[in-house]
């Protein structure tokens, strides 16, 4: 099948960036200090100033951030290495795998509550309804999906006074706002993927942790090594869980892309909302604020015709993809492990509806023109 556009095109991303790349990582070919090298620190502190935060501690993946950030909360919050099965912890039915079975990583029991129609994000009376019936809620992990900030106002309200914790799943979330605040610096910790197709993309599996208080920090930097401040003297359960040092390099050569880069996405994202009006059978994101960084551009696709979409573009070379294809109240892996307080109509809704379009920064107007032209085509 002839590609004719791509969900996303990393070659054309590196060449425009091949520059800055290639010199940074000459440095730690010159220096070889693979392992918590030089630009390791350098990254965690440009990173801590770009999201707004005092802390930053890279990760080995978006995964071992989220689970790192658990295990910070249960021995700092809760003087225990792990949590155990009556520690709950709230998230949403509608994300990745990860930020769920990172919980029970932790020994925690996700509860696994449903998402609003039009934010794709946690819906805030479930999670009102649910610490009224529960006391035993550790943490709750919000999702800003697609991109799309969740309402952190809300969750920290609630949160208040009940030594509830929020880590926010920033994985789709490097850039975006929440009244002003970068992701990540609003919650107790913020846990960020640098995997390669998200918004700032390594070149290989990268993450982080960012906060504000030292007690969590000294923790996490802990954890990533073992689990001691001496590697041969450990007090901790911990992981190798480290940054490397190649692909902070990479991080820190593209984190001087990614405003230009968030910025084009929205601009993509505002001309297929303008130009996919009025197609009765499809939705457009409701929410074009500049606090969205459009991780992905997500329509709905009504009436049982979101396959058959997906089939007409990839016939025309235009790859599209499903985020996600089963909500995580469906998946055999959290069966007899999560609390499922109620269904999760809307997740399981959405899983059915929705499709991610081209997003690829560096598309050119012809590119998305045949895109959109390739959607109404079918409706007609
Ligand atoms: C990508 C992603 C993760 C996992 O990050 P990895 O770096 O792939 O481990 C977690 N949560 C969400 C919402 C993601 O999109």
């Amino acid at each position: 099948m002839e590609c004719n556009v791509p969900i996303l095109d990393l070659q054309r991303e590196y060449d425009y960036m091949k520059e800055a790349i290639d010199a940074r990582l000459a440095t730690v070919l010159d220096h070889q200090k693979w392992i918590l090298g030089p630009e390791v620190a350098e990254f965690e502190q440009s990173f801590s100033k770009f999201i707004g935060v005092e802390h930053t501690v890279g990760t080995s993946s978006g995964t071992e951030a989220l689970l790192l950030a658990l295990r910070a909360c249960s021995i700092v919050d809760h003087g225990k290495q792990l949590f155990d099965s009556s520690d709950e912890v709230l998230t949403t039915a509608f994300s990745f795998t990860a930020t769920a079975d990172t919980i029970l990583r932790a020994g925690a029991t996700p509860v696994i509550l449903d998402i609003e129609e039009e934010s794709f994000n946690l819906d805030i009376e479930k999670v009102a309804a649910y610490l009224k019936r529960s006391a035993k809620v550790r943490a709750i992990i919000p999702v800003h999906l697609y991109g799309r900030s969740a309402d952190l106002t809300a969750l920290k309200q609630l949160c208040e006074s009940k030594n509830i914790i929020i880590i926010e799943d920033a994985a789709q979330a490097c850039g975006s706002e929440w009244h002003g605040k970068l992701c990540g610096s609003i919650g107790n910790m913020g846990a960020f993927s640098f995997f390669p197709s998200k918004n700032l993309g390594a070149f290989g599996d990268a993450g982080a942790v960012t906060c504000n208080e030292q007690k969590y920090a000294e923790i996490l930097r802990m954890l990533i090594k073992h689990g001691g401040k001496d590697k041969y003297n450990v007090e901790h359960i911990g992981y190798n869980a480290r940054l490397d040092t190649l692909q902070a390099a990479v991080l820190l050569a593209k984190l001087n892309f990614l405003h230009e880069f968030n910025t084009k996405r929205r601009n993509i994202a505002a001309f297929y909302t303008r130009a996919l009006e009025g197609i009765a059978d499809l939705a457009c994101p409701a929410h074009l604020s500049p606090g969205h960084i459009f991780h992905q551009y997500t329509v709905r696709v009504k009436n049982g015709h979101r396959d058959k979409l997906k089939e007409h573009l990839q016939n025309a070379g235009i790859f599209s993809m499903v985020y996600y294809p089963v909500p995580l109240d469906h998946m055999l892996v959290f069966k007899g492990k999560a609390i499922v307080p109620w269904e999760c109509e809307e997740a399981k809704k959405a899983s059915e509806e929705v499709l991610s379009l081209p997003i690829e920064p560096l598309l050119t107007e012809e590119e998305l023109e045949l895109v959109v032209r390739s959607v109404r085509q079918y409706f007609e």
